[in-house]
């Protein structure tokens, strides 16, 4: 009975070990893969930034291929595929690019696997993902003693904050029908979807007038918070924008504190987009931001890490705690620990990525200088787009506050048509991505420079690329 399974064993072992690769196949496996990597950044400034094609033969089906076929497979169908979101001729929706430093952190952490989410488990790794969390904090004039967390992105870390938002109020039951939440009609989707799926679908949503520069107006907020006290509801969530995915505004963040706090309603800020932006001369805008009670925003954007992390600062760590830490037998281990320092408390997520090295070491190899050198570079690149549009005979939305904005052409006829006609021509082209919207029922196309890679030569090929299309609708 042993001898058969210790024959059993042999046998098994010998095909599961192809899972534990010998070095010399690890240092050739790497390598191919890092020729091709090397490649693929080599040519990035002169392949398309976007191709309309299909994907294909992408199907598993459990045989054996080699290294060297299946990165010539995803070459041609991932990577000549729709966007390529690591260049930068990538100018639509947010870019940001992915910076090399936190692909070589993606690799470590995958290899080593620290389990990131509880202290007990990995001291080292939990403290990581909890000093990146501090670091956010500093950036945005935090307390110490609120606490954060990191996600795959924005959508989710506005539902750990609005979740928490929503328990802090007690939104629950039939107070769901008399509660009220204002925001702009310029909020990014994510804001609504969140409440759809936290249960609030049947809340009441006011959308505010906004200015000329598409920012909230806090007086017709104020004005009508008081209106809704006066008709017996409960006004209890407000959502502002530090950068709006449209049209790069950052919401009066002071002015609406005033009013949070005075009516005393969770202030939610969005700064997914803009918020790293606190980093440059525009500093000021963000006045009041370190007032918010929560805060989300996306290193995968304004600091140009690969897509997959988003964070949420919350200053009542009671309020995050009530829906997300939970006590199992099998977790009794590190029961004695303090809560805080365990991620997994924090956030939906028990195990996962550990996605805190790939912002660590890049701030710890590059520090930040580069980084906010980069975000000053994107604004000045927006305003010498602009100026070039304007020379071209284009109209363009107002001065945004940060690196997003819009244009369309003035055609004598058919203006709405010939602008969807452009932006057609735009994407077949596809030598530079732009992306279009609707701003006040009209069509416009939208440019969004933050792609670290994105250069005065690239918006240069940009304008290069839009007379070409021009052109063609004329
Ligand atoms: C991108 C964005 C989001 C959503 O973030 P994801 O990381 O895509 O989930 C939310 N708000 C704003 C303002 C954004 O620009």
């Amino acid at each position: 009975m042993e001898t058969e399974i210790i024959s059993k064993l042999k046998e098994l072992s010998k095909i599961s070990n192809e899972l534990d690769l010998p070095e010399e196949i690890r240092t050739t496996l790497t390598q191919e893969v890092i020729n091709y990597t090397n490649n693929f950044i080599n040519k990035l400034s002169t392949v398309r930034a976007f191709t309309d094609k299909s994907a294909n033969n992408l199907a598993i089906d459990n045989n054996k291929k080699s290294i060297s076929h299946l990165l010539n497979l995803y070459q041609k169908e991932v990577v000549e595929t729709g966007i390529n979101a690591a260049s930068g001729t990538h100018l639509g929706y947010i870019p940001g690019g992915g910076i090399y430093t936190a692909a070589l952190a993606d690799f470590i952490a995958a290899i080593t696997n620290p389990f990131a989410s509880v202290y007990y488990a990995s001291p080292g790794a939990a403290t990581i993902e909890n000093e990146v969390v501090n670091w956010i904090k500093a950036v945005f004039s935090f307390p110490k003693n609120s606490v954060g967390s990191l996600l795959s992105g924005g959508s989710s870390s506005t539902l750990v904050a609005i979740t928490a938002a929503r328990d802090k109020h007690k939104i629950k039951n039939e107070k769901i029908l008399k509660s009220v939440v204002y925001l702009s009609e310029q909020v990014h989707h994510s804001s609504q979807k969140a409440l759809r799926i936290l249960g609030l679908e049947d809340i009441i949503i006011r959308y505010i007038p906004l200015d000329e520069f598409h920012r909230i107006k806090p007086n017709a907020l104020e004005t009508q918070i008081k209106k809704d006290i006066d008709a017996g509801l409960y006004p209890f969530l407000i959502i502002a924008t530090a950068g709006t995915t449209d049209t790069g505004a950052i919401d009066p963040l002071n002015d609406i504190a005033n009013i949070a706090q005075q009516y005393k309603i969770w202030f939610h800020v969005d700064a997914a987009y803009g918020g790293f932006f606190i980093l440059t001369s525009k500093k000021e805008k963000f006045n009041g931001i370190e007032r918010a009670d929560s805060l989300i925003v996306d290193p995968h954007k304004a600091l140009f890490l690969p897509y997959g992390i988003g964070a949420v600062l919350i200053k009542d760590k009671d309020a995050v705690l009530h829906s997300n830490h939970y006590t199992a037998n099998y977790m009794q281990d590190g029961f004695s620990e303090e809560l805080v320092q365990s991620p997994s408390n924090l956030s939906p997520e028990l195990t996962k990525h550990f996605r805190g090295l790939r912002m660590w070491l890049p701030l710890q190899i590059h520090g930040i200088e580069p980084f906010k050198a980069c975000l000053e570079e994107k604004l000045l690149l927006l305003n010498y787009f602009r100026n070039k549009l304007l020379s071209l005979g284009f109209k363009v939305g107002p001065e945004p506050d940060l690196s997003v904005s819009y244009f369309w052409y003035p055609f004598k006829e058919n203006q709405e048509e010939k602008n969807k006609q452009l932006m057609d021509a735009i994407h077949e082209d596809g030598s530079v991505f732009l992306s279009s919207s609707t701003i006040n029922t009209q069509f416009v196309i939208r440019i969004a420079i933050l792609a670290f890679r994105t250069k005065k030569e690239t918006v240069d090929k940009a304008i290069t690329m839009i007379e070409r299309c021009l052109k063609k609708i004329n």
